[in-house]
C-alpha cells in the first residue's frame, strides 16, 4: 500500500488506537493531520500537522469541519471516542448528550465537510472507529452502545449515498484493545475475565487495528463499503 500521494485526517491521533493509525499511514507516505485535545497532550506519535479540537465543545467541532472544508484531504478516519459506564437508570443527560457529541456528532460533521472533495476527484476513503459495543451491547453501556450502533448507521448512509462516487465508508468494531481507554474502564480483574471469553485468548493490539484500517482506506478496497468489521479475538461470535 502506497499513501504517498495522500492527505490523512485522523481525529484522536494523540495516542491509543489513533496514534498507531496515524504511524503507519505515515510508514506508507501519507501526509497526517491528527487531532488531539489541546497542544498539552501527550502525544505518542509524530505528525506532519496538528488540529486542537475538543469536541465535546459542539462549537470546536464545527470549527473543525469549516477548517477541513478548506482542505484536501483524501482519507477521513474518525477514531476519537470517549466513553462511561454506567447503568441506565443514573445516566447523567450531560454526559449523555457528551458521547454523543464526540463518537457521533463529530464524525457527522467531518464526513460532511470532506464529502465535497472527494465527490470531485471522485475518490475518497472514511473509516469510522465504532466498537463491538456498536453491534451488541450489555449493562451499563447505554450511552455508549447509542452512539456506536447510530455511527455504524451513518456509515451505511453514507456508502449507500456516496459509493457511486468512488467513497467507500465503513466502519471498524474494535473488540478489547490494550490502550489507556481500557486500562481506565476496567480492572486487572475484569481484564483477566474477559480475555478469558475471546478465543484469542488475550487483549488486541492498537496495530491490529490500524493494519485494517490502512488496507480499507487504501486503492486495493475497491469493493467493501458500508461494512461494519469485527476485529475482536473472535469474541461477538462465540
Ligand atoms: P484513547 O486511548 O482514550 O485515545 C482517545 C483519543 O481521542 C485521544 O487522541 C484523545 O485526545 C482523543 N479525545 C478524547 N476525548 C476527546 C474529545 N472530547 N474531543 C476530541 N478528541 C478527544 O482511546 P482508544 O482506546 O485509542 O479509542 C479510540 C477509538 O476506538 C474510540 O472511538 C473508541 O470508542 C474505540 N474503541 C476502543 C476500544 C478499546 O478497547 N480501546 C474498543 C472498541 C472501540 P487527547 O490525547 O488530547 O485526550
Amino acid at each position: 500500500m502506497n499513501f504517498s500521494n495522500k492527505r490523512v485526517f485522523i481525529t484522536g491521533a494523540s495516542r491509543g488506537i489513533g496514534s498507531k493509525i496515524a504511524a503507519k499511514f505515515r510508514s506508507e507516505g501519507a501526509f497526517i493531520i491528527g487531532t488531539r485535545t489541546c497542544s498539552e497532550s501527550k502525544c505518542e506519535t509524530v505528525l506532519d500537522q496538528w488540529y486542537d479540537a475538543d469536541f465535546s465543545d459542539e462549537q470546536q467541532i464545527v470549527n473543525c469541519a469549516k477548517w477541513l472544508s478548506n482542505q484536501e484531504i483524501d482519507v477521513l478516519i474518525n477514531n476519537a471516542g470517549i466513553n462511561t459506564n454506567a447503568s441506565f437508570q443514573d445516566i447523567d443527560l450531560e454526559v449523555f448528550k457528551k458521547i454523543q457529541q464526540v463518537n457521533l456528532l463529530a464524525p457527522f460533521l467531518l464526513s460532511q465537510a470532506v464529502i465535497e472533495g472527494m465527490c470531485s476527484q471522485n475518490w475518497g476513503r472514511i473509516v469510522n472507529i465504532s466498537s463491538i459495543w456498536g453491534k451488541i451491547s450489555m449493562g451499563g453501556r447505554a450511552a455508549y452502545s447509542a452512539s456506536k450502533f447510530a455511527l455504524d448507521g451513518l456509515t451505511v448512509a453514507l456508502a449507500a449515498e456516496h459509493s457511486k462516487n468512488g467513497i467507500m465508508a465503513n466502519c471498524i468494531a474494535p473488540g478489547f484493545i490494550d490502550t489507556t481507554l481500557t486500562r481506565r474502564m476496567l480492572s486487572n480483574k475484569q481484564i483477566k475475565n474477559l480475555t478469558a471469553q475471546v478465543p484469542v485468548g488475550r487483549l488486541g493490539e492498537a496495530n491490529e487495528i490500524a493494519d485494517l484500517v490502512l488496507w480499507l482506506s487504501s486503492k486495493e478496497n475497491t469493493f467493501v463499503t458500508g461494512q461494519n468489521i469485527s476485529i475482536d479475538g473472535g469474541f461477538t461470535r462465540v
